[in-house]
């Protein structure tokens, strides 16, 4: 569900997504539940003083960015999200642990 997420992301947010990783942006996971349909996330992306509240839903995402917003286009945070759980899974996944459900309180 992530990837097919990734797919419908356009280059060039892509890969700004793609160097945020590189550079250490942070995701601040609030909230992580495996549904039926596909996993569904809230959280904050962090880098150089700048948050940004992302939620992801089978088939939908939200960002709270200007260019979300204004555009309505799937951002470089709802894609640097996708990318970031998706490396988490696979090092949990060789590691042989599963990615824990983070409830909010
Ligand atoms: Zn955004």
């Amino acid at each position: 569900m992530l990837r097919k997420l990734l797919g419908k992301v356009e280059d060039g947010r892509f890969c700004r997504a793609m160097a945020g990783l590189q550079a250490g942006w942070e995701f601040e996971v609030r909230s992580r539940k495996f549904a039926k349909t596909g996993v569904e996330i809230d959280g904050f992306v962090k880098y150089s003083g700048k948050k940004y509240s992302v939620h992801i839903r089978p088939g939908k995402a939200f960002c709270n960015c200007e260019d979300f917003m204004r555009r309505q286009v799937l951002c470089k945070h709802v894609a640097f999200v996708a990318m970031a759980e998706l490396a988490l899974y696979a090092a949990e996944r060789s590691a042989h642990r599963q990615v824990q459900e983070v409830l909010p309180t």
